[in-house]
């Protein structure tokens, strides 16, 4: 193997992660912390660390020439950006192959064709993937937006061509809001993401976010690893993530499997990557797709039981894809909760020191967190403190999996999401499988 010395451009969670699989390959590992991260145990685990800022993201995990100063100083040999961050930085992944390293993800240039989620939309009608209706890319005035809206329709949604992690978004249900909604977007795209370009798609009433796991290597052998639904979301961002989808059948997982392989092969991608589907009456329709690992990776990992981030590094450094040739079967059902420092019912962050920090375990328990008994959740970044993740033969037990090891799940002096999660395993919509991605907006507890 070249790679021998992985540099870890994140934190939390997703960089313990990342220094297990390393351990696991042989690897030696460097950690990056800023300032507030000093005790975090990322920095304890790795073999080098060094710390490149304060604790601004802007001057630390998002400083691009402070990780590459510390990969240099290391030796590292290769950078895994995680998600988040610089994972889906076109110009960062770029830089690591001029200065002679290995980026552990896609190619620059498959990050810029399917990371401007307006290109993706192109590129995803030419693959003959199916798409909502809508601009054909970035509406270039109001008057041509008011054009597209009533040619497909309201009520429609419009998105930020930059946009990520569920903002950038404004939904509008008729003509005579189209003219704020189409500024307000423009602005908050421009101030979020330095470009105001928006476009505009049909809005789905009941839709269910269903997401299709591909992974690729160099030799252009691209594979489906079977869905994950994401449709327990809040503001649209995910707080549950299961596979199987209750919906989805074999069937209808190898259609959503090919028209997401069809998508790969055209941009010539590889490494891991996510292609996100909504689902409504039957139909899916591309969303967008995300060039790195995801949150919800550990979801697929435990019903396909392929370690991705081992994966990802392997593929990275020239090999190929280790996964045996379908048919694909996925075994059991797991759920994911992301267990975040936030108050349950405002989602307001809520970070501060964990007084008390003990989690379940127990068969088909699975807890992949950086947090520990005394530690300080930093108020500079993410909210999401660990994931807890449920497997089961099927999916009612995976649900009473859930249920135990979140009653079982102790965080004291830092308000979670646990109570609501465990509120949402009792609800017989959710046991029915019976969901949608307005579920949050209709759940009372
Ligand atoms: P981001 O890149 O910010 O994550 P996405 O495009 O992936 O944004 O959308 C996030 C969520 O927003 C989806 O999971 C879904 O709940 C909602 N959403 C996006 N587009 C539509 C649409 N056309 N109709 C209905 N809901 C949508």
């Amino acid at each position: 193997m070249a790679i021998s010395k992985v540099l870890i451009a994140n934190r939390g969670e997703i960089a313990l992660r990342i220094i297990l699989a390393c351990k696991e390959m042989g690897l030696k590992t460097v950690a990056v912390h800023s300032e507030a991260d000093r005790d975090a145990l990322h920095v304890r685990y790795a073999d080098h660390d060094v710390c490149i800022g304060p604790a601004l993201s802007r001057q630390s995990y998002l400083s691009i020439s402070s990780i590459i100063a510390a990969a240099e100083i290391t030796g590292a040999d290769a950078i895994h950006p995680g998600y988040g961050f610089l994972a889906e930085n076109a110009h960062f992944a770029e830089i690591v192959g001029e200065c002679g390293m290995t980026f552990i993800g896609p190619t620059p240039d498959a990050i810029r064709r399917m990371g401007d989620k307006a290109v993706a939309r192109e590129n995803a009608k030419k693959a003959g993937v199916p798409i909502l209706p809508g601009s054909d890319g970035p509406v270039r005035s109001f008057d041509d937006a008011a054009a597209v809206a009533k040619e497909i329709g309201f009520p429609v949604i419009l998105k930020a061509s930059a946009g990520g992690g569920g903002r950038g978004m404004r939904i509008c249900g008729g003509e005579a809001d189209l003219q704020s909604a189409y500024e307000t977007a423009r602005s908050e795209a421009e101030r979020a993401f330095g470009s105001a370009d928006v476009y505009i798609e049909k809005y789905l009433e009941r839709p269910r976010h269903i997401e299709i796991q591909v992974f690729g290597d160099r030799f252009g052998r691209i594979v489906s690893l079977g869905e994950r639904e994401c449709s327990i979301q809040r503001r649209h961002q995910k707080l549950i993530e299961e596979s199987p989808s209750p919906v989805v059948t074999e069937e209808l997982r190898k259609e959503m499997g090919d028209a997401a392989i069809r998508l790969c092969q055209s941009v010539g991608y590889e490494n891991a990557g996510t292609i996100e589907f909504l689902y409504q009456d039957g139909r899916f329709y591309f969303m967008e797709m995300n060039t790195r690992i995801q949150v919800e990776h550990a979801v697929t990992e435990e019903v396909t039981g392929i370690d991705l981030v081992k994966e990802q590094i392997r593929v990275a450094d020239g090999k190929p894809l280790s996964i045996p040739e379908g048919p694909f079967r996925l075994r059991g059902h797991a759920i994911e909760f992301r267990v975040n420092a936030e108050d349950p019912r405002t989602f307001a962050p809520n970070p501060g020191k964990l007084k008390e920090f003990h989690v379940p375990g127990g068969p088909g328990v699975r807890i992949d967190t950086a947090a520990y008994r005394d530690y300080v959740v930093p108020p500079h970044y993410d909210s999401m403190i660990a994931k807890l993740v449920v497997r089961g033969k099927d999916r009612l037990e995976a649900i009473a999996r859930g249920r135990r090891a979140l009653d079982l799940f102790i965080i004291e002096g830092v308000k979670t999401s646990i109570p609501l999660h465990r509120a949402i395993l009792d609800d017989d919509r959710f046991i029915r499988g019976d969901i949608s991605t307005r579920f949050m907006e209709e759940f009372e507890w």
